[in-house]
């Protein structure tokens, strides 16, 4: 018994806690009863996988808003547990192709996505054809040709095999356009066996906090018959055919067209906020992301770990600590229960938070972020059933490591794995989640996560497949962490570079 009230008192001796009652009493509320009963209705069909800007992201805004209301949180922005931000999204609202005045249909003979065609209409009078148009050391298409300014015409695949190309490879339209490019070509006609198109092209870009600006050039793929067309044939030729033209300038007139226009869009960060006591004006984060990829080609993508499971522990966490504050536990710093969108259109809102920040960013002591807690890396060598990967807590702040390492032996005993604090780690996770917002300004931050997996982006990471036991204790991982941070003495030291390449 001494020994036990000792060891206590010299924990908390160490962490600079005052004294407080047992937050492992509270932890208890975090449940995997409820972790799943959120999760199930953030990650369910009525979603629509949270798209940001779109409807299914406001549902879930809408959930957690009311969950924070229920529990007695305060709105973090104003009156309003919502904070809207702009958004610019680039949409392709039609386009035409026609070859000597014959014209052309969209996905039955050319098919042009909207970040590859220029905005405008734009006619040419030839096309440089270049047949596979590979330049490496073993064979020069470009050989005596003078592209630059003028659209290039190649055939796709690779000498030999013509057939489906990797995405990125030297044979794929993306490779091909790198290739022209480099050698000055104003824009690249790639013919494809692949027509009519069985999808869509994409109409619409990315998002942005900005206003687009840059036009790109012109990469379309276009059908044998458009092709031929431009090679001045009349009976249609095939691929095989065309590999055996003479590679150079062939008149025809090519016009394309294309109506682009840039969308404004708004999407929302939900933060909620419990006041803390003696040190309120000092702030304690924790956050996820709340959005996923949405409907795509009409599959939903449900984003049940991906971070619908971050986005209920925080709302767990929350519940956690104002259950304490009712008991008289409250934290001594403000905590911020951030769940921000944008996060898979290239961390949006946590760029727009760290930009247009609500609490003062260097009175923030930490970003706790969480970003895909439920699920197990099939590839882990230790106890799956019980380990979290730790990011982060060797940067910006000496006290992140002992801190974590002291709640965890003392109340957890996961293991932490920090292979992902490797600088030289090549899936670069310290850049990927919101976290990187916040230590980009300075706030030291923790990044929890449990790898990827097979159903990583994909349609098939539902509910169904959260380990809700192990999410559990990740979930109290994070809150005990979170105590100790919101009441300590001191905020946390700012004494370690950040010491990473900017993004
Ligand atoms: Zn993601």
């Amino acid at each position: 018994m001494r020994i036990i009230v000792l060891s206590a008192f010299l924990l908390s001796a160490t962490m600079g806690i005052a004294q407080k009652g047992d937050p492992a009493t509270y932890a208890k509320t975090i449940t995997m009863g409820d972790l799943k009963k959120h999760l199930t209705i953030v990650a369910g069909p009525e979603m629509e996988g949270r798209e940001t800007a779109m409807e299914g992201q406001r549902k879930a805004a809408a959930y957690l808003e009311a969950e924070y209301k229920r529990m007695g949180l305060k709105p973090g922005n104003g009156n309003s547990y919502q904070a809207t931000f702009p958004l610019y999204q680039v949409e392709l609202a039609s386009s035409k192709l026609s070859v000597n005045g014959r014209p052309f249909a969209a996905d039955k003979d050319y098919a042009a996505s909207v970040s590859m065609i220029a905005n405008g209409t734009n006619t040419y009078s030839e096309v440089v054809f270049v047949g596979y148009g590979m330049s490496d050391s073993s064979r020069n298409d470009y050989a005596n040709l003078d592209v630059k300014g003028k659209i290039v015409l190649v055939l796709e695949g690779t000498p030999g095999s013509t057939g489906p190309v990797s995405p990125r490879g030297a044979g794929s339209l993306f490779g091909k356009m790198t290739t022209a490019r480099t050698k000055g070509a104003a824009g690249v006609l790639v013919v494809s066996k692949s027509f009519p198109r069985t999808t869509p092209s994409q109409t619409k870009g990315g998002m942005s906090l900005t206003k687009p600006t840059t036009e790109p050039a012109a990469g379309i793929t276009i059908s044998e018959e458009v092709a031929t067309g431009l090679l001045g044939r009349t009976s249609k030729m095939t691929i095989d055919q065309m590999a055996q033209l003479n590679k150079g300038v062939y008149r025809s007139e090519l016009k394309i067209t294309a109506d682009k226009k840039v969308n404004e869009l708004e999407s929302s960060n939900v933060i909620a906020v419990l006041p803390g006591t003696d040190k309120a004006d000092e702030y304690v984060f924790i956050t996820s992301h709340y959005d996923h990829e949405g409907i795509i080609n009409g599959e939903i993508y449900y984003g049940a770990d991906d971070d619908g499971s971050g986005t209920v522990s925080v709302v767990e966490i929350a519940e956690a600590f104002v259950a304490a504050k009712k008991k008289g536990d409250g934290p001594r710093r403000t905590m911020v229960f951030m769940n921000v969108s944008g996060e898979e259109k290239g961390l949006l809102g946590s760029r727009y938070y760290s930009e247009h920040p609500i609490f003062p960013l260097e009175k923030t002591s930490v970003d706790l972020n969480i970003d895909m807690v439920g699920r197990i890396d099939p590839t882990y060598k230790g106890d799956s059933m019980n380990y979290v990967y730790v990011i982060g807590d060797d940067k910006l702040s000496s006290d992140l490591t002992p801190i974590t390492n002291e709640v965890n032996s003392k109340y957890i005993n996961m293991e932490l794995d920090r292979r992902f604090n490797d600088p030289k780690d090549v899936n670069r996770f310290y850049y990927r989640s919101d976290h990187y917002n916040f230590a980009n300004k300075g706030v030291p931050v923790i990044f929890y996560f449990n790898g990827t997996h097979r159903d990583y982006h994909r349609p098939t990471d539902t509910v169904d497949k959260i380990n809700f036991d192990v999410m559990e204790k990740r979930a109290r991982l994070i809150y005990h962490t979170a105590w100790v941070i919101a009441n300590k003495d001191t905020m946390l030291k700012r004494d370690m570079p950040l010491n990473m390449p900017p993004r």
